[in-house]
């Protein structure tokens, strides 16, 4: 089926765990002014309401079912100097770090988010963001699968030894390794570099210099920035 036009720009970043999508995402966003909206919240934000209701992340069957039940919602708030779209469960904004970034949760997002059936309800709700503002999202997929007519594509990746070391960093207990075989393994939206993405090695570059790859980019092809943040 044809996907409905959108009206703004939007910027995918994917990539592997812990590449540094996130906070490159978050500073393109700041530089733009644009939205910054993390798709990994959102599968996360599903995994942890499946476990604290006490559901079996194995047992597809009932996953599906009870996702059905699940009220999800987004807001898009101002956080500091950007914008940032929050995901909003059954009336709930998980805690970043307590709930969505718990060990149980990085053992179990890559099992929920294997689901065809899970990526499909998924799908429409991320794609609606952008029709309200301009979007830096930041995921597995975004520029294979939910945005795949965005002509600004970008895939972060780095040796797993530092990948590894940057998560054991942020303190965080974290299959890094087999989070990545899950996602690139599964048959529905998998982990990949789409052809038409610029891929950026991150091992041994700082943010700012990974960030002002990306903004030089954008202002090459056109996107209206000024030339100072490129
Ligand atoms: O980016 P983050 O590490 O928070 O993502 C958590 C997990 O969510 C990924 O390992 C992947 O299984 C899933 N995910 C996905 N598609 C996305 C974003 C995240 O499958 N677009």
């Amino acid at each position: 089926m044809k996907k409905k036009e959108i009206p703004y720009p939007v910027i995918t970043i994917d990539g592997t765990t812990a590449s540094g999508k996130s906070t490159v995402a978050q500073e393109i966003a700041k530089a733009l002014g644009f939205t910054y909206f993390n798709t990994g919240a959102l599968y996360r934000a599903v995994t942890w309401r499946i476990l604290s209701l006490g559901y079996d992340v194995h047992d597809e069957e009932k996953v599906v079912e009870a996702c059905s039940r699940l009220k999800l919602r987004c807001a898009i708030q101002k956080i500091d100097s950007f914008y940032k779209a929050t995901v909003i469960l059954d009336e709930r904004v998980p805690d970043e770090k307590t709930d969505l970034r718990s060990a149980e949760v990085n053992a179990a997002v890559s099992i929920v988010a294997s689901y065809a059936r899970i990526r499909e309800w998924l799908l429409p709700f991320q794609r609606e963001l952008a029709y309200q503002t301009p979007l830096v999202v930041e995921g597995r997929d975004m520029g294979s699968v939910v945005f795949p007519e965005s002509p600004y594509k970008f895939f972060l990746d780095a040796q797993l030894e530092e990948r590894e070391k940057r998560r054991e960093k942020q303190g965080e207990k974290d299959d890094v390794e087999k989070r990545d075989r899950l996602d690139q393994s599964r048959s529905s939206a998998p982990l990949l570099c789409p052809a038409d993405a610029v891929r950026l090695d991150t091992t041994k570059l700082s943010i700012e210099k990974v960030v002002d790859k990306i903004l030089d980019v954008l202002w090459k092809k056109g996107l209206p920035i000024t030339k100072s943040k490129a």
